[in-house]
């Protein structure tokens, strides 16, 4: 929670500031109002959780002084409201073994270091994982998993680049099968700049598990990068339909002041959030808790 409420300070930093230059030494008015709904706005919360939240603010306030830490409290009740629906604990069907992983999001939000922080939560948690490098295109992520891999004492398993991408998760899923995997995770490209083919590719990752395993990928879990804003959102509803996402991690939380945005991705998706990224290091991955997170943004 610490981490988090670090991570987040400056999120709620500015937030916090300008509720309390909205909000002092005033009457609650049409325009101060309307100027704090901007404000949720600005911080990415998205309109409906904008509007909800001024329209709980001005609830039998009107002409009456109210304290920025009255709005403060208002402002992580609603978050919290919002986020608690989908605050949901990463849980494994281990009767299935190995588990399968997909692993989904644009280049550079955080795909290849989520994967190595969640298998070592699951190492050390007891389980067996290995590890596919999806991610045939490019080298510094192969590399990067190889390194994950010797960290968490778990295989990779990896092909030259430019290598089928598919082919080389149906061999990771035998591998799996031999060592005997509690679950296999598999890195993927996300090269938006070609949906055509970005969306072949996983099309074709997935035909090719379900020739092993039809209820194969198990749990396909998306990364967005929190530093991003809106285009957060929009990705969502890319590779939700591409890939069947039925996960969703936020990365990047310890670095950006538009956290808020899980709030009206949440509110339009209403897919389960695991975990946020509070750093790069081995530990910097927390369970999503939608009280935390509130409080966090609004200081
Ligand atoms: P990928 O291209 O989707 O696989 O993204 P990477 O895992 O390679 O991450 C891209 C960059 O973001 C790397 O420099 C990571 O160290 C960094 N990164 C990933 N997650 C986090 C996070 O939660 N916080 C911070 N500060 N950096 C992160």
């Amino acid at each position: 929670f610490q981490r988090l409420r670090e991570g987040l300070a400056r999120s709620s930093n500015q937030l916090s500031g300008q509720i309390t230059a909205l909000f002092t030494k005033r009457r609650l008015d049409e325009e101060t109002l309307q100027e704090f709904e901007d404000v949720l706005i600005q911080a990415d919360l998205g309109v409906e959780t904008a509007m909800r939240i001024t329209d709980r603010l001005s609830d039998g306030r009107f002409g009456k002084e109210i304290s920025g830490d009255a709005v403060r409290a208002i402002l992580a009740d609603e978050v919290e409201k919002a986020l608690d629906p989908v605050a949901r604990p990463l849980e494994l069907d281990l009767s299935v073994k190995p588990h399968v992983i997909l692993v989904v999001g644009v280049n550079g939000t955080g795909k290849t270091t989520t994967i190595g922080k969640l298998t070592a939560k699951l190492v050390r948690g007891g389980l067996k994982v290995t590890l596919a490098a999806g991610d045939t295109f490019r080298a510094a992520a192969v590399e990067q998993l190889k390194i994950w891999g010797e960290r968490t004492n778990s295989t990779v398993v990896a092909k030259a680049i430019g290598a089928d991408a598919a082919g080389l998760a149906f061999e990771a899923y035998d591998e799996a099968v031999r060592n005997d995997s509690d679950v296999l995770i598999i890195d993927t490209a996300g090269r938006l700049q070609n949906k055509a083919e970005l969306m072949d590719e996983l099309a074709k990752i997935v035909r090719v598990l379900q020739k092993r395993e039809p209820d194969a990928p198990h749990t396909v879990l998306q990364t967005l990068d929190a530093t991003t804003g809106q285009n957060a959102l929009n990705q969502v509803e890319i590779f939700r339909n591409v890939a069947g996402v039925n996960g969703l991690v936020m990365t990047k939380l310890d670095g950006t002041a538009r956290g808020g945005i899980l709030v009206a991705i949440a509110a339009k998706h209403k897919l389960p959030v695991f975990f946020v990224g509070v750093g790069e290091g081995i530990d910097d991955l927390e369970p999503f808790k939608a009280r935390d997170f509130a409080e966090a943004i609004a200081g």
